[in-house]
């Protein structure tokens, strides 16, 4: 069976040494599994997992914590709204996530495959999971153009290992990030290359989707300052939701010193702002000194414009 060539193959490659590899912690696993959705895992184990953990170390210390607290270890990650399920599913479920697969699918941000991912790493279930790298590697090997949800999940159930889902699942999630990767995939060191449809054109399989450029949107940021503090709002459109930040707006002020411009680009668009020091003129959440604002959670481009103000150091 061709499945046990992938379970030759993880035992000798995989990448055992994973700390989430090395817990039946449901919560350590769903952390990983949301942390890992939209960011690699050297970034993950470097900078967010570990001191994530260390001031979260359970579920239900996560629950305990106002969301603020939350957000601000999530700083620097991106995608908040992770961050806000993880608060809300934790006291949805009171910090004991449960083990049926259907309540954990019902829970706020877990998905699915992370359902899955939960169900077969901490729980021991038999189930298959579907992430971005198993997609490509079930795509190519059955030969499929495109990444119908409906038929990849017939197709990653039909492949599933019954006997080690475990180690099947992490294969195809190692397999697809170290061999079968989207760009150069190494056909001649894959253990399903024997069976492999794909392996003869990789790069049709799915077919690449045309990419628009995406919009770029220009908006002016305002520092506004009064007695040597700064005004920002607590964001509450759904991208930063949560986060504080300084006030984004169409128009320039009557009155105001430019100190210069700042970048972001998101999944779906790219944000180019002017940035422009000026008097109070809109309505904020909360006036800060730059040291309080340290301890706030704020976004990327708002760092990147008190970067810009701590190094221009124009106010009184
Ligand atoms: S043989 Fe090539 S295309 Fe097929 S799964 Fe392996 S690396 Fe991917």
């Amino acid at each position: 069976m061709i499945q046990d060539k992938l379970f030759e193959w993880y035992a000798i490659f995989g990448r055992h040494e994973l700390p989430w590899r090395n817990t039946k912690d449901a919560y350590h696993i769903y952390l990983s599994e949301i942390m890992l959705q939209q960011t690699q895992v050297k970034t993950v184990l470097e900078r967010f997992y570990f001191p994530f953990l260390e001031t979260f170390p359970t579920l239900k210390s996560v629950a305990d914590a106002p969301l603020d607290d939350v957000l601000k270890r999530w700083e620097g990650l991106g995608y908040y709204t992770r961050a806000k399920n993880l608060h809300y599913t934790a006291l949805t479920c009171k910090g004991i996530l449960p083990q049926n697969i259907v309540e954990l699918e019902a829970l706020k941000g877990i998905g699915k495959s992370t359902a899955h991912a939960i169900g077969v790493f901490a729980y021991g279930q038999v189930l298959p999971i579907l992430d971005a790298n198993v997609k490509r590697v079930l795509c190519r090997f059955f030969g499929l153009s495109t990444k119908d949800e409906k038929v990849l999940w017939e197709r990653a159930w039909e492949f599933l290992n019954q006997k080690h889902p475990y180690e099947h699942n992490q294969a195809l999630m190692d397999l697809g990030s170290l061999i079968c990767t989207s760009r150069n995939p190494l056909c001649g060191e894959c253990p399903l290359h024997v069976k492999c449809i794909g392996k003869i054109d990789p790069h049709n399989y799915p077919l690449p989707q045309k990419k628009n450029a995406i919009p770029v949107r220009q908006k002016i940021a305002l520092v506004m300052y009064k007695d040597n503090k700064l005004g920002l709002i607590q964001r509450k459109e759904r991208l930063l939701h949560g986060l504080w930040g300084f006030v984004q707006t169409l128009g320039r002020p009557n009155g105001y010193k430019k100190l210069g411009r700042v970048e972001q680009v998101y999944t779906h668009f790219k944000l180019e702002l002017e940035v422009l020091l000026c008097e109070p003129i809109k309505e904020v959440d909360g006036w800060f000194s730059v040291e309080e604002i340290d301890k706030l959670a704020i976004s990327t481009v708002d760092k990147k414009i008190l970067k810009l103000l701590i190094a221009s150091k124009p106010y009184p």
